[in-house]
């Protein structure tokens, strides 16, 4: 077998470069958006919110209005742990199923909420049930809020195993969105696998950009 001394210099640079800052994490060649959905709550959010800062994970944790409203210490547990707060409705209606005033009072209270906890004005927007119409995405509009559905449903809501659960991650692709729920007991069970089939991937965890609904560096 020949050796091609080219590469037997890049590998040499590489690891020199490796040695020279080992704390530096392994390079980030595309960003997803992790995402769990209905909180925030005492029982599941610290805990979610520490296995995430362990596995160096940053998410978007879609609230719910009267969750943030109930749990506001837990609204800025999320901020201060690095995670991006959007809003997913007050009370978890089929929205398209309610009037432009309904509509309205849903995402306009919980924006209030979040605002009020400590948790921003939210960018982003998530329907409950990923149903959406006309007039919900006319006041997502109203409120300058992206509307962000998901490319991959983990099923974390419809009993996945921890398994599955760490599979539905290992599709995602360079700035694709991932659906959990920061409920499920199987969901923070996968926490430490999900960061490990990204890293093997070469891809990080991101934000979700309120410009073009994909995921990006954190800015
Ligand atoms: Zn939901």
């Amino acid at each position: 077998m020949r050796i091609n001394p080219l590469l037997v210099g890049l590998a040499i640079a590489v690891a020199t470069v490796n040695a020279a800052n080992p704390a530096q994490a392994a390079p980030c060649n595309g960003y997803v958006g992790l995402t769990f959905d209905d909180g925030p709550s005492n029982a599941h959010t610290p805990a979610l919110l520490n296995a995430l800062q362990q596995n160096g994970l940053r998410a978007t944790m879609f609230n719910e209005g009267q969750y943030a409203a109930a749990y506001p210490a837990q609204v800025r547990a999320e901020a201060s742990a690095g995670m991006w707060i959007g809003n997913h409705s007050y009370t978890h209606p089929h929205m398209t199923q309610m009037s432009q005033a309904q509509v309205d009072s849903e995402i306009s209270r919980t924006q209030q909420a979040i605002a009020n906890a400590g948790g921003g004005t939210p960018r982003l927007f998530r329907p409950p049930y990923g149903e959406t119409n006309a007039t919900v995405q006319s006041v997502e509009s109203k409120y300058g809020l992206r509307q962000i559905i998901w490319d991959i449903d983990s099923q974390d809501w419809n009993g996945a195993s921890v398994d599955a659960i760490v599979q539905a991650n290992g599709r995602l692709t360079n700035g694709q969105v991932i659906l959990m729920h920061e409920w499920p007991a199987n969901t923070l069970t996968a926490i430490p696998r999900i960061k490990q089939v990204l890293a093997n991937r070469g891809l990080c965890a991101g934000m979700i950009s309120p410009q073009t609904g994909r995921a990006v560096a954190p800015s």
